[in-house]
């Protein structure tokens, strides 16, 4: 069986993880800030805070950015579901805006029509997502956030070690923090790295990093500094209210191993895109194929074709298991029953109709993608 997606384990990622189960530490120890030290020079940014999953990273992302109940927050409908829940963790109101049909990326130009027609202060903060690997222009932006005033957490859980090109022609990685208050990666299996689940929040501002820590135990801190009193060496305080979201230590390890091997990973997503590119390239029944632009990190490979379902299940036949990213969020019951409809994303819910993921993971080999080619070739043959 081909998946979409699958984790690659080496014989070293065991050895670290068993080094660590006959270690002192299995819970959050020094390997959690190796991992977060390493991770933060990977990206290129000051600061990392490992967590329990994408989804905690999120979660604490916009309780240290003050989301409150009623807050308006802008996202893309096409992404998975922690990208929009984070924001009603907290209370707040998640607000769509259409993709860009050219990239799937949330388009910018629809979240500056939201802007520019509603009252000044209405919107606290922007969640774009580097949607299958492919980057956000993340410094425009940056500019629009600043001229009206509003925070960005970028979801980077598609696009480890993906990068954009800025204005001055400077390579710029996602999450490296320049651009974002936050940004979030995930750690789960389908992901660039995996810790079987863990995620991570990147940024520079010390002051959130400060926050994150804090949240990400309870609340608790035991540093002197922080301290409101101190009645001796067992003294704590929680000081906000947290939760428990701690990467283990074990995790860490995995992480570690795995991030070494990294760029070699996104090497081979590249190269796994490009064939894929040019057997499907000028095919009458491919609706849409994306063009591999430099710093896409290749999360995904998407194609659209009108009979994406007839498709999906040719391959299932074949003992290939593609996928569809993703239902749009504004049409899943939970988000209808806030008023959002079909036909209120349109663009959207047009790429629904006909994407599909072919198998993507830096251990498919080349006969298996060959199949896979060989497969989706011969159902539009028909
Ligand atoms: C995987 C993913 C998440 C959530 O990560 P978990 O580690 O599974 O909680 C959030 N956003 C996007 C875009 C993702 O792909």
């Amino acid at each position: 069986m081909i998946p979409y997606g699958k984790q690659h384990i080496t014989d070293d990622d065991i050895r670290a993880v068993i080094d660590v189960m006959k270690s002192d530490f299995i819970t959050q120890g020094p390997n959690v800030k190796r991992f977060e030290d390493a991770f933060a020079k990977y990206i290129g940014c000051r600061y990392a805070v490992a967590v329990s999953s994408g989804t905690a990273a999120l979660h604490l992302s916009a309780m240290a950015l003050n989301v409150k109940k009623g807050e308006k927050v802008i996202t893309t409908p096409i992404t998975f579901s922690a990208s929009a829940n984070c924001v009603r963790y907290c209370g707040g109101e998640v607000i769509f805006a259409d993709i860009d049909s050219g990239t799937y990326l949330l388009d910018i130009n629809k979240v500056r029509v939201l802007l520019e027609d509603a009252p000044k202060g209405t919107y606290k903060g922007i969640i774009p997502v580097d949607f299958a690997g492919r980057t956000i222009n993340m410094e425009e932006f940056k500019k629009l956030a600043d001229e009206y005033n509003l925070w960005i957490i970028e979801d980077s859980c598609h696009a480890p070690g993906g990068f954009f090109i800025d204005s001055k022609n400077i390579k710029q990685n996602c999450g490296n923090g320049i651009f974002a208050e936050l940004a979030i990666f995930s750690f789960h299996p389908v992901k660039h790295i995996t810790c079987g689940e863990g995620g991570m929040i990147t940024t520079n501002d010390k002051k959130l990093y400060k926050k994150l820590l804090l949240l990400r135990t309870h609340g608790i801190t035991k540093e002197p500094d922080l301290l409101k009193e101190n009645h001796g060496t067992w003294y704590y305080e929680m000081q906000e209210l947290g939760y428990n979201y701690r990467l283990t230590d074990i995790q860490a390890a995995l992480g570690i191993s795995q991030l070494k091997r990294a760029n070699e990973g996104l090497k081979r997503r590249f190269e796994i895109a490009k064939v894929y590119q040019k057997a499907f390239k000028g095919k009458s029944f491919i609706k849409r194929l994306s063009v591999v632009p430099e710093g896409h990190a290749y999360h995904l490979y998407i194609i659209e074709v009108e009979d994406r379902k007839g498709l999906i299940n040719y391959l299932r036949e074949n003992n290939i298991f593609a996928q569809v990213h993703y239902i749009p969020l504004h049409l899943m019951p939970y988000y209808r029953q806030f008023g959002w409809k079909e036909g209120d994303m349109p663009i959207a819910e047009n790429y629904y109709q006909h994407c599909i993921s072919l198998p993507m993971f830096p251990s498919l080999t080349d006969e298996e993608q060959n199949f896979v080619i060989e497969k989706v070739l011969e159902f539009f043959k028909s």
